[in-house]
């Protein structure tokens, strides 16, 4: 036994082995010696040949059989990287081969030791001694590198096709063809946390090293598209726009259960999105669930805001009554759980054109689509102990005190929902908020009519 001889001919299996991975299968290699010479080589492809028993050492022995002329190996020792299976042991053993040198050990299939050891049963082997752990290092090295890249693989695949959860829907690329004045390419994200491998839509323009970022946040049943008119404005000013679809809206993806959304799921989202692109100097943009959602992520990280737009909101603490306007909302969408989007948007806003109303349709192809804007309005926290409504008076707390960013503040008069009066009540809370800004003609959609509002915020901040 040289073991240096052993180390030389366990490379030229390493080789076998190299093939192997190159070919896409799992990286083990062998090759047969007689009288210090390899007459045969072998590696493992049970995928590319369709073969179960493809195994490296069954191809090498194959080989030397038909070299030598003769199914018995006699004087010949088998060199192979990975410790052999019960397979390979057996043909090892009716070959008659003197010596079979390995490299890493096999704890799950190895039959030289590791699950059974069919070279010590002396009623089936008389001659075939064997050696392990020859070079073991490298030859697992060679195993653990091809799975290391077959996960790198697939992680990145994962990451490039974002594949759609059974429990969620998809809404068809082709429902938001051609929309009204919505140029953006998409953006996904699918590996949050939170996220579970939904994807998430997000628009993601202007400079990624702008002075600014504008964060735009949306509400129910609207989604990105609602700041279309916005995002030209802080885009010209040479910030970066960043608007993303909340789970269930929009580009998004839609979970199929309604309780698959809350409030605190949808908040964690959201710090993990801003966290995941790194945003800075942000000016939070929000209306509506935005809002409601919106406010209570500055407390969590409050280095990354510099400004706050805020339009149509409230903070839901839970310890004061709903407005009667959102009350009447919310019994409306338990009426009428898949009431007509386009119609609510062409109502509140006249100036809309059919295919804008349509737009913001575009998401919700069916009843399927629709379990966010069935889940949203009885998620708004209406008693102290409901989900969201202690984080946001705990933000109710920080805004009130903590708050060191600039601020403007918008208001669609019309709003029967959260109008003039619940604004004046979110005033109050906010540290420094100036005079809103009124918007006489603009209803609870204001970014409808979001031009100047945001021209006021870019002269701002
Ligand atoms: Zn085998």
């Amino acid at each position: 036994m040289n073991s240096e001889l052993d180390q030389r001919f366990m490379q030229l299996a390493l080789e076998q082995a190299r093939l192997a991975a190159s070919a896409g299968e799992v990286p083990v290699g062998a090759v047969v010696v007689k009288d210090g010479q390899v007459i045969a080589v072998g590696r493992n492809a049970p995928v590319a040949a369709h073969d179960p028993t493809a195994h490296a050492e069954i191809a090498a022995l194959r080989q030397a059989a038909q070299v030598l002329g003769n199914y018995r190996l006699d004087g010949c020792e088998l060199f192979v990287t990975l410790e052999p299976c019960a397979m390979c042991s057996g043909a090892v053993l009716h070959a008659r081969l003197d010596r079979v040198v390995y490299g890493a050990t096999e704890p799950r299939t190895g039959a030289a030791g590791s699950v059974v050891n069919l070279f010590e049963n002396t009623q089936l082997n008389h001659q075939t001694r064997v050696v392990g752990g020859v070079l073991a290092q490298e030859c697992t090295d060679v195993l653990q590198q091809f799975f290391q890249q077959k996960r790198d693989a697939q992680a990145l695949e994962r990451k490039a096709t974002h594949p759609l959860r059974d429990d969620a829907l998809r809404t068809p690329e082709t429902c938001f063809a051609g929309l009204p004045d919505y140029p953006w390419p998409p953006h996904y994200v699918s590996d949050l946390p939170a996220l579970q491998g939904l994807r998430m839509h997000y628009v993601d323009v202007g400079p990624q090293d702008g002075s600014l970022t504008y964060l735009c946040l949306h509400g129910n049943p609207a989604w990105s598209y609602l700041y279309r008119k916005m995002i030209p404005v802080f885009a010209q000013a040479g910030c970066r726009v960043v608007a993303p679809d909340l789970i269930g809206f929009g580009k998004s993806d839609k979970p199929k259960r309604e309780s698959a959304h809350s409030f605190t799921w949808h908040r964690e989202v959201l710090l993990q999105l801003m966290e995941r692109l790194d945003l800075q100097r942000i000016v939070l943009v929000v209306q509506d669930w935005g809002g409601l959602l919106g406010l209570t992520l500055p407390m969590a990280a409050p280095q990354r805001f510099a400004g706050l737009v805020v339009m149509n909101t409230a903070l839901a603490t839970g310890d004061a009554p709903l407005s009667p306007g959102f009350l009447a909302w919310r019994e409306m969408c338990a009426k009428n759980p898949d009431f007509d989007i386009a119609r609510l948007m062409a109502r509140g806003n006249p100036q809309l054109s059919p295919p804008e109303c349509a737009a913001y349709m575009a998401p919700f192809p069916d009843k399927g689509h629709r379990a966010a804007t069935r889940a949203f309005p009885p998620m708004v926290p209406d008693h102290p102990r409901a989900d969201g409504a202690a984080l946001s008076q705990q933000a109710r707390h920080f805004w009130q005190h903590d708050w060191r960013g600039k601020t403007v503040m918008a208001v669609g008069m019309q709003d029967p929902l959260l109008g003039w009066d619940s604004m004046q009540a979110l005033r109050q809370t906010i540290r420094n908020c100036p005079e809103p800004l009124q918007m006489p003609d603009a209803g609870h959609f204001v970014q409808e009519q979001g031009v100047s509002i945001a021209r006021a915020a870019v002269a701002t901040f």
